[in-house]
This record gives C-alpha cells, structure tokens and sequence, in this order.
C-alpha cells in the first residue's frame, strides 16, 4: 500500500504546526489575552439580547448590524466591512483568494506563525524579509524586496507579535505606492498603540486591514474579527467565507462590545499600556534582562538566562508565559503578556529570582 501522507504537499509536510504548549497557571501571560475579563455590564446585555431572539433560526446572512457599528467604530464604510470568526478566518480568507502557485507572500519576519502556515498551505512562496538588528521593520529591505520581488501580497503585523514594533503611516505608505500587490496590516493590537492605518485605506485600494475582538476587546472566547477595505476587495474576500461563518451569540456579544467601548473598554486599555510602561521599567532594572519597548500588550525580552528555563522557573511559581526562542532572530528572548498589576508583580518577583 502506497503512503497516503504522499498526497500532502510537500511545502505542508515540510511546516511545523501551529501549536501552543499545553501548560495552565492561574498568572497566564502566554497568549496577549486581555487580563481582565469582559464586563458584567456587557456580559449582562449580551445574554438579555440573545434570551429575546429565537435560537432556531440562523444568524443574518450578513451581518449588517455588526458591520455598520464596526463602520462607525472604526472610521470606514460598512460596505467595506467583513467580520469573521476570528481575524485568522479573515487572514485565510484573504489569502485564499490571492494565493495559489506561483504566488508570492512578503512577510517580515519575526511575525506572528500563521502568515507563513497560510500561505505555504496553499501553495505559495513565502518570502521573508528580517526585522533590523534592533527588532523594528526594515523597510528599506522590504521596499527592495518589493521592487524586486512584486509580491502578490504583503503582510506587515503592526504592532508585530512578537516584538511590538508599529511601522509608521509614512513608511507604510512608500510599500503601498511602491506595492503592485495587496499589503495588509494586521492590526491586532492597535488599540494599545493608539494608532490605526485606517485613514490610508481611502487613498490606497490595494491596502486591507484585520483586527481581532480578541486582545483590548476581551472577547478572545468567542471568536471575533473583521476585515476593513475597499468594498470591491471586500466583496473578493467574502467569496472565501462559509455562510454563517460568524454565530449569532459572538455576533450579539461584538455589537454590545462596539456600543459600550468608551465606557468598558477604553479604559481598560488605558490601564494595560500604563502597566506596560511599568513592567518595561521594571524589568529594564532586572541584570540579566533587556526588555523592547512595545506598543503593544506585550512584549520580548532579551535574558541572559536560557529562555526554556525562565519559561520552566515560572511555571513552578504558577506564571506561564511565551518562549519565543524558536522564532528567527528570538533565541536569547522570552515573550510576556501585560497582565494585572498583581499579576504583573508576580512576574517581576519571579524573573529577579531567577536572573538574581
Ligand atoms: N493576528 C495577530 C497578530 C495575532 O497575534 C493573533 C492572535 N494571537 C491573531 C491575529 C488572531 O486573532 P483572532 O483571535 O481574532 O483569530
């Protein structure tokens, strides 16, 4: 009998999966989740508006709704607004309907695992540009890569997982002026930069944006993302979708979400980026670390001490966090998530025991 695993593409037997180690700790900084949970007061107007519609009948088709308070939310059309299950549904999407053999995908790399699984799955070459020595987006490389290259599409994670680096708006625009592909900027975690690409998407067709419920929106749970850009690159990327693809208990919960952000939310976010800034200063004192600024809810730090070990000391002392040292570029640094402040003192006790 022939090996079926002969069917697989070779590119795909070639990946590593996209896993996570299955580790629990009650201080879990591993995942860039926000540390508090959704509020009672969003919780509570979500069940109220699912108790009150009828749970045998589907979901809108397209969920209008949803799409017009993300419009609103965001500062662009609705008819340029595509939510999913997930901003890795939309991430798929997008490169389902871009990228077969043949094609190429620019990514900088180190960057979030999932670009380089997508697309190699789906038959396309991944050309990979490295961050610079100081773990920021060289753009002068990708701008020659992409003169040199002309990519299908290109993805700039901004702020990047793992290294919290932001491309600015002017550089971003010198890749989209000099791009004849697509360039999509997963912004995953803008909320904690305060920053967003959105306002380019009027001068630039070919620019798509993610972001995702599941980091400032605190929704991680239930499964929500969306797509922003021009509605005729929009209407491409919904060809790619299952109907229904969003259910309607994630579509209430991201609606509710939407309407009480300013008041649940916002200053939510405020408080994490506060505690970023504390735990950067903190760890900057801690011999042995070097953390990067990040413009994110998270960030990389450099340690003298093998990352696997630090990974392992923490997790006696009940704290996961993220070993990055497989990344390119990432062998001396560990990943950590900005968590409580209780949670956030945990965790500098426990790395100046470690480094002490
Ligand atoms: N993009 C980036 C950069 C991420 O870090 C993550 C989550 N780790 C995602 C997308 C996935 O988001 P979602 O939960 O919306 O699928």
């Amino acid at each position: 009998m022939s090996n079926p695993l002969e069917k697989i593409k070779s590119a795909v037997r070639g990946l590593r999966a996209y896993t996570l180690s299955p580790e629990r700790a009650s201080v879990k900084l591993n995942q860039n989740e926000s540390p508090w949970d959704a509020s009672e007061a969003i919780k509570r107007e979500t069940l109220r508006r699912m108790g009150g519609r009828a749970w045998n009948r589907y979901p809108d088709f397209v969920p209008a709704a949803l799409h017009e308070k993300l419009a609103a939310f965001a500062g662009w059309k609705s008819e340029g607004v595509l939510a999913g299950n997930g901003s890795n549904e939309l991430i798929q999407a997008l490169l389902m309907v871009t990228v077969g053999e043949g094609r190429r995908v620019l990514i900088s790399e180190p960057t979030f695992a999932l670009y380089r699984q997508v697309a190699t799955v789906l038959g396309g070459e991944v050309l990979s540009v490295p961050l610079d020595a100081g773990l920021q987006f060289d753009v002068a490389a990708l701008l020659d890569s992409i003169r040199t290259n002309d990519p299908d599409v290109t993805i700039i994670c901004s702020p990047n997982n793992p290294t919290g680096c932001r491309m600015s708006d002017g550089a971003l625009e010198t890749l989209l002026a000099a791009a004849r592909g697509l360039v999509v900027v997963d912004e995953a975690y803008f909320e904690f930069s305060g920053e967003t690409v959105v306002p380019l998407l009027e001068r630039h067709p070919n620019l798509a944006v993610f972001r995702t419920f599941s980091k400032a929106m605190a929704l991680a749970a239930l499964r929500v993302g969306y797509l922003l850009a021009a509605p005729e690159l929009a209407r491409e990327v919904g060809k790619a979708l299952l109907p229904y693809n969003l259910n309607a208990f994630s579509q209430t919960a991201a609606e509710v979400s939407v309407e009480m952000y300013d008041g649940e939310l916002a200053p939510v976010v405020r408080h994490i980026v506060a505690e970023r800034e504390r735990l950067f200063e903190e760890l900057r004192r801690v011999p042995g670390l070097a953390p990067v600024a990040s413009r994110a809810n998270f960030m990389v730090v450099r340690s003298t001490v093998e990352p696997k070990r630090v990974f392992d000391e923490l997790l006696r002392r009940d704290i996961l966090i993220r070993d990055v040292s497989g990344y390119p570029m990432l062998a001396d640094y560990f990943r950590v998530s900005v968590g409580t402040p209780r949670e956030n003192d945990l965790l500098i006790a426990g790395l100046k025991e470690i480094l002490g």
